[in-house]
């Protein structure tokens, strides 16, 4: 069942989403080569939790053992977070965090370069980002969630990229994972119409390959199939009566 939220709990989103923000942020700025992805899990709990109130959605959530997500290179999604995991030169990490606040969560996803990557990996991210504005843009009350996945799946197809089918975005609220599915591809004006107060993930896992997933043995890392890299942007958003609310981007 789809959730409509008040203007009250959209702020409260829009808050947390603040939060959220910084934390993607300072991530961003914080990863070396060198460092390992425990190091950046300890950064992003240590910050979240610095804000009265806030506290890192994934770690426990269906029994997640950290607070963030660090998938890197061929990794689609869901990776843990290891003291033995090092990123190196080259390497592209994909960093997937969510945040509780007073009861509402925000869900938020970035991909950044490891000191220099080839141009492959440079047109990867550039695309994805792109795939993830075009598939916002998208999210307004006269579309339906078919124009968000087709929107998506148009900029990353025209640069010969797969858009990842088994993985979707999501609605998102008092529940991490709500209705309605948000698919990144599809069909426009099918689907669930989009209307003000809908609140949802939109995320774009790309691949540079096929569009093949697999789970790895520890049960939670998706990889490609065939072992190229994937990139993954996301942001949490608001469908308003005009332009969506991305409530998950800093101030300005
Ligand atoms: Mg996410
Ligand atoms: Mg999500």
């Amino acid at each position: 069942m789809i959730q409509i939220k008040s203007q009250r709990e959209i702020e409260i989103m829009a808050r947390g989403g603040e939060i959220l923000a910084a934390t993607v942020k300072l991530l961003e700025e914080s990863v070396r080569p060198g460092m390992t992805t425990m190091d950046l899990d300890k950064i992003a709990d240590d910050f979240i939790r610095s804000h009265p109130g806030a506290t890192p959605a994934f770690k426990g959530l269906y029994n997640f053992p950290a607070s963030i997500c660090t998938s890197i290179n061929q990794e689609i999604v869901h990776g843990i977070p290891s003291k033995k995991r090092a990123i190196e030169e080259g390497d592209i990490i994909s960093i997937d965090i969510g945040v509780k606040l007073e009861g509402y969560y925000t869900d938020s996803a970035t991909t950044v370069a490891v000191g220099r990557i080839d141009d492959e990996s440079k047109k990867l991210l550039d695309v994805t980002k792109q795939a993830l504005a075009a598939g916002i843009e998208a999210a307004t009350p006269e579309n339906h969630l078919g124009d968000i996945g087709a929107a998506v799946q148009q900029v990353v197809e025209a640069a010969g990229f797969s858009v990842v089918r088994d993985l979707v975005g999501h609605g998102i609220g008092v529940g991490f994972h709500e209705d309605p599915q948000v698919p990144n591809y599809g069909k426009p004006k099918r689907g669930v119409r989009l209307q003000p107060g809908l609140t949802i993930a939109i995320e774009p896992m790309v691949n540079v390959g096929g569009p093949g997933t697999r789970t790895m043995p520890d049960r939670w890392t998706v990889v490609s199939v065939d072992g190229t890299r994937s990139a993954h942007f996301e942001h949490t958003i608001a469908i308003t009566e005009k332009e969506p609310r991305v409530l998950t981007a800093l101030p300005g």
